[in-house]
């Protein structure tokens, strides 16, 4: 495993708190599997709203326990109250939680922004967890290479995200893209700012086209017209589909290491096999190695 301090990209990994038992044994199978590959930490990411508190804590927990990998729960502050967001952070203290992402969320659809009184962005959070623990956490927070779909353009948005990194912020892991210059651009930008946080690509395997597109409609992840075009060819050809993708993100992951991306962040959607493709395709070390 490489350490905080080293200037090899480092890896990680993102799941989703399963709903179900069999959800849960299909996320410690991927969990093994993915720990092999020797990954700086595991991300367990939190429902809009807080509507999975309990079983990120929990999911959490179970991997750091289970793996000794750093686990890192997503936080979102959006309508909530200082008071429950000081009493997971105490929890996650207590367990021996190191590390946070620390997001705004979005309300369920239909739930209004969150109320006055309560956080209104991410930087506010970050704010929160420094004044209240110092440097016990390392923090990570989310930035948007093809600008967040509610900015109302890129300049405002690359300030907001540089709040952020003001408030104390360690790291970045961005909204994943597929144009691997929107994120040496960013990086350019992040650099004219004064942002000198390692700025990790956000990566998603292809795995279906019909929930890629929906995704990345609700997200603003921009998927090219080209990519857009062949990947409905492959219409209910699942296999052939994911074929073409994994050698699509390959491509795009080779370019952002050789540019000099200090690591990938994979959205795996609790999924090992796609993940583990790329990274053989790039050769990369596994942990036994
Ligand atoms: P912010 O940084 O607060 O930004 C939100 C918007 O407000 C942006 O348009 C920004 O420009 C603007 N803004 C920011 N600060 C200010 C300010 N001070 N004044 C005015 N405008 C401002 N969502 C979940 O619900 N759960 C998850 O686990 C989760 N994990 C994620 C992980 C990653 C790596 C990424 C990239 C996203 C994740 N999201 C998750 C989605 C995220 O919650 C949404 O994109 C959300 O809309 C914004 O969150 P943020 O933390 O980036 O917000």
């Amino acid at each position: 495993m490489t350490t905080e301090t080293s200037t090899q990209p480092e890896y990680s990994f993102e799941f989703f708190p399963p709903k179900t038992a069999e959800g849960a044994e299909k996320l410690r199978v991927t969990r093994e599997r993915l720990a092999a590959l020797g990954p700086r930490f595991f991300s367990v990411t939190f429902g809009a709203g807080g509507s999975t508190r309990d079983r990120t804590f929990e999911t959490v927990i179970e991997i750091q326990r289970d793996s000794g990998i750093d686990a890192a729960p997503h936080l979102s502050c959006i309508g909530s109250t200082p008071e429950s967001i000081s009493e997971i952070l105490g929890q996650y203290r207590e367990a021996g939680i190191r590390h946070i992402v620390a997001l705004r969320g979005d309300m369920p659809s239909g739930t209004g922004t969150g109320g006055p009184g309560h956080f209104r962005y991410a930087n506010e959070l970050v704010e929160f967890i420094r004044e209240q623990h110092g440097n016990h956490f390392r923090i990570e927070v989310a930035c948007y290479p093809e600008v967040h779909p509610q900015s109302e353009d890129a300049d405002t948005d690359l300030m907001h995200f540089k709040r952020k990194v003001d408030a104390g912020a360690d790291s970045a892991m961005t909204q994943y893209f597929f144009n691997p210059d929107a994120y040496f651009r960013f990086v350019d930008r992040c650099a004219d700012v004064g942002v000198d946080i390692p700025i990790v690509p956000g990566i998603m395997p292809i795995q279906n086209f019909k929930q890629l597109a929906r995704f990345s409609d609700a997200c603003g992840a921009e998927i090219p017209r080209w990519l857009r075009k062949r990947l409905a060819t492959f219409a209910d050809d699942r296999e052939s589909l994911q074929n073409f993708g994994v050698d699509v993100v390959t491509e795009l992951c080779y370019d952002l290491l050789q540019g000099g991306a200090p690591g990938l962040h994979f959205y795996t959607l609790n999924s090992a096999a796609l993940t583990e493709r790329i990274w053989n395709n790039l050769g990369l070390a596994t942990e036994t190695e």
